[in-house]
Parts: structure tokens; sequence; C-alpha cells
């Protein structure tokens, strides 16, 4: 699994897709530049997610707010108060840990203890084994699976009530219960706030200290009266939104699944109060279903429903995804109440309620909202795209199945060779394709290497130009998944490519 995903990275080096960001000046830790090939690939999951949420939902509009907000916003939705991560130092290896993250470590071994135990039944029982009843009947892995559940338990109260002495009594207990790590030297655990500070104005004395939005919701709650005003919206409606979001994460690791500096695609959905279960039963099923449109496979995905909820919530639910280091949070489905609104009322002083036409009265809506990490799902797609395909005839392809809507090029046009007016006749077809796809050329290297350059792209389509197109119009078309060419009229190929790209 390692190599997998160090492999998944140094494709989206090699291939132009992310770069690590200021890298002359050996990078910023967690901070990622989406190159030429990238930056197409990320668009086209947003317009994805943009399409279905605002273009397919009459009662959905969008909104673009700024980064920069009052600073008063963060004190009301509870960030400067509760945005915190519970940090613990090592003192022998200066190396500094998120707890619950060490925890969480933790329960994950027990886990896959338990899970070792189970293989190895599956294997001695064959095809009657039954998991679930193994799960609540064998004394080891029950032990594993209780412990590991005590130990999250345990670690959700004590985050719940701060009590921060009792998360670090839970690690040093761990530490000795698993003797191969060794007992560490710890420090006191801290809480540590993710936003992000900055001043806005130049003088010392009239500077205001602002915050990098650490979550675009903010940006739409603060809103939320203008658009249905201007809009004239009527409840259920939503208001989605793109855009950067800023935390200073202390445990910054896997690449782009948690960045310092990254990309949210959140929607907020106004309610009538009491009507906000059937909407978050309706979002998460909606939800699981866009994402099951990309045809990436049911089994990566599961929803995990949170126990112990935020401030804010009164239900909440992630969709979880089947990364390269195991199932995790991918997008959050939220039931908000009114907390936020409420908030913001209480903090400026305007009304933020909703005038009922029907009822002729007023109340403040309750909030279902549905957010998802653009770079997340970035790589999601991305990892699971990329494989490796051993041919019939013994050699590998690295191939990179992206759904073809989200491809980056959708077609690569290649001249056989580099004379006999064929670049010429490739040239056209792209002058007439590009209107309506992106479209590559290439005349470089034989055609072999130029058609595996396009599948460790993932372009689902290749175009060869060749002696016989001058004689009748036709091209040949290779598919990239199945490597199948057919010959085709050149005027077929734009309702051939687009059948398949298209939403
Ligand atoms: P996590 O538990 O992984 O830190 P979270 O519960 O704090 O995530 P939310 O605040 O619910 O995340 O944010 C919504 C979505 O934004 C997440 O589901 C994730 O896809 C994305 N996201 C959050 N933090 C990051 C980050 N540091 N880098 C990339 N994406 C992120």
């Amino acid at each position: 699994q390692d190599d997998i995903f160090k492999n998944v990275v140094s494709h989206a080096k090699e291939y132009g897709f992310i770069f690590p960001s200021s890298e002359i000046y050996d990078g910023l830790s967690a901070v990622y530049d989406y190159a030429q090939n990238g930056v197409e690939l990320k668009k086209n999951i947003r317009e994805y997610w943009w399409q279905s949420m605002v273009q397919m939902h009459e009662n959905i509009v969008g909104l673009d707010a700024a980064i920069l907000m009052h600073p008063t916003t963060w004190k009301a939705s509870g960030h400067v108060d509760a945005f915190n991560d519970p940090l613990i130092d090592n003192k022998d290896s200066k190396k500094r840990y998120r707890a619950d993250v060490l925890i969480e470590d933790y329960a994950e071994k027990l886990n896959q203890k338990a899970q070792k135990e189970i293989d190895k039944a599956r294997e001695r029982f064959g095809a009657s084994f039954d998991e679930e009843q193994y799960k609540t009947t064998n004394p080891r892995v029950m032990e594993y699976l209780s412990k590991k559940k005590e130990i999250l338990e345990r670690m959700a109260r004590s985050l719940e009530t701060e009590n921060l002495a009792d998360v670090k009594a839970l690690i040093e207990e761990l530490e000795i219960a698993c003797p191969e790590s060794g007992s560490k030297n710890w420090t006191d655990v801290k809480q540590f706030n993710l936003m992000f500070g900055t001043k806005l104005g130049a003088s010392a004395e009239s500077a205001m200290d602002l915050y990098l939005r650490p979550e675009t919701a903010q940006g739409i709650f603060v809103n939320f009266l203008n658009v249905q005003k201007t809009g004239r919206m009527k409840i259920p409606f939503g208001i989605a939104q793109t855009g950067k979001a800023f935390r200073n994460e202390i445990v910054a690791r896997q690449f782009i699944f948690r960045m310092r500096e990254f990309e949210q695609m959140e929607m907020q959905f106004f309610v009538k109060p009491g009507e906000e279960m059937k909407w978050y039963e309706y979002w998460k099923t909606t939800r699981l279903n866009w994402h099951l449109s990309l045809g990436l496979g049911k089994s990566n995905y599961r929803f995990h429903d949170h126990e112990k909820l935020a401030h804010y919530a009164n239900a909440a639910a992630d969709i979880e995804f089947n990364f390269p280091f195991g199932f995790k949070e991918l997008e959050g489905i939220h039931s908000r109440t009114d907390f936020d609104l409420k908030a913001h009322e209480q903090f400026s002083g305007k009304k933020l309620q909703y005038f009922d036409n029907d009822t002729n009265s007023n109340y403040t809506p309750y909030v279902v909202e549905t957010s998802v990490g653009l770079d997340r799902m970035f790589l999601a797609v991305f990892s699971n795209s990329l494989q490796e395909e051993v041919l019939e005839d013994g050699s590998t392809r690295t191939v990179l199945r992206l759904p073809s809507v989200l491809a980056p090029t959708k077609a690569a046009v290649l001249p056989l060779v580099k004379k006999d007016g064929l670049p010429e006749v490739a040239r056209k077809i792209i002058d007439d394709l590009k209107w309506d796809f992106n479209v590559a050329y290439d005349e470089k290297d034989a055609v072999g290497r130029r058609y595996r350059r396009q599948d460790a792209l993932g372009t689902p389509f290749c175009i060869t130009v060749d002696h016989q197109t001058l004689e009748d119009e036709t091209v040949t078309i290779r598919h990239r998944d199945s490597m199948q060419q057919d010959r085709v009229k050149i005027s077929e190929l734009r309702d051939i490519i687009n059948n398949e790209v298209s939403m």
C-alpha cells in the first residue's frame, strides 16, 4: 500500500498534475501547486460538482464570497474558541503529534490485529466462513475490537470534556501496552488553534487582526438574507460555493489529503425547523449517488455516522473513501441546526430570519450542509484511476483510467509520421475539435510510445492520422481502456467523443 501511494505521488509529479509548492526553495510543507494537467482535472471535478448541485437544482444558487471576512465572523462561528487540535510533543524525538491521531493510530493497530486473526480463520474455514459471526464469538478478536472501542470512547469523552490530562494518560498507557513502541517522554497535551492569522491595514496601531477563512460555509451564512431576498428564494433552498480555505494543520501528511491551503465545495441547504432530518437523509443519499456516478466502484465508499457531534450539529455523517492508506473522510454531511444563523444574529445584532409568506410568520431556518474537499476528491479519483496492467505480451502499461468526463484532455491527435502532409491534416482535425474539447497534438516518438504517454495522462481517445486518411478521410480512434482501435470518418469524431465525455 505504501508503494501504491508513492507511485501516486510520483506519477502526479512526473506527468504534470501536482508539484510541491515553491519547489526550487525545497517546497513548503503541506502546500501544493496544480500543474498543467492537474489544473484541468481539478477544474473538471469542480464543474462536475457545480453542475450537479447548482445547474440541476432549481432551488440552489451559487455564491463566491471573499476569503477575508470580518473578524467577528469567527467568534460567532465558534472557530476562535473551539477550532482546536490537541497536541502533544515527544521530548526525546522532538516530534509533535496530534494527540487524537496518535490514539487513533493505536486503535488502528488493534484493528489490524483483529483483521489478521479474521483473515487466518477465513483461510482455515474457506467458503463457509462467516466474518460477522466470528467477530462476535472468537475471544481474541473480540478482545482486540472491544479494546479498540474502549480507547476511542475514552478519547472522545476526554476531548469533549477537555480533560487533557486524561488524553495524555491514555497515550502513556497505550505506549506501555504496546511493547514494540517502548515508552516515550511526553509533554502535556495543549490545544492549538488551526486558523491562520493576518492583518488588514498598514499602520501598526490601526491594523485589524484577521483570519484566513478555515471553511467557506461562513461566507454563505452571513449572506443568507442577501441571497434569499434578492433571489426571491423560498425555503427549502440552498447556496453553493467553491473556494479556498486555510488551516494550520499540525500533522500535515498524506500528500494532498491534508493540506494547509485547500479548496472546499460546500452547499448550505436552508430548511424549516423540524424538517432537517428528512433533508439530512436526502442529502446523504444524493451525495453518495453523486460519488457513485463517477464509477470508481461502490465498495470504495462507506458512511461513517458520527457519535460525537460538533458543537453546532444534531446529526453528522462522513462519506469515507478507500484511499491508498485506507478508508478516510472525503465529504461531510452535517445537520447544523440554526446554530450559525442564530450566532450571527447575536453577534451582529441584525435579524437573519426568513419570512414565510404562507403562514405570515418569521423563523430562523435550520441548515443541512454538504462539504467536500476538492483536493481530496482529486486524490480519490487520481489514486483510484492509476493502474498498472500486464498486457498479453507480458509487458506492463501504466494507465490512468480517469472517468472520461473528468479527463484533462479528451483526445490526442497523432500524425503517424511527421511528413507527407499528415501533420497538416492532424492540425485541421484539432482546429475543428478544440471548440468543444481539450485536444492535444503529439508527433514525437513512435506512435506506440505516444499511445502510452496519453494512457498515463488519462486521455480517453487517441486519433491517428495515416496515409489512408489522405485518400478516404478516415482515421483510427483508439480507446484508452480497451486499447481497441476503430476506423472511423473524421466527420464522426465529434459525436463519438461527445458520447463518452459529456456529463
Ligand atoms: P478531518 O477530520 O479530516 O480533519 P474535518 O472533519 O475537519 O476533516 P470538515 O471541517 O468537515 O473536515 O471539512 C469538510 C471537508 O473539507 C472534508 O471532508 C475534507 O474533504 C476537506 N478538508 C478538510 N480539511 C482539509 C485539509 N486540511 N486538506 C484538504 N482537505 C480538507
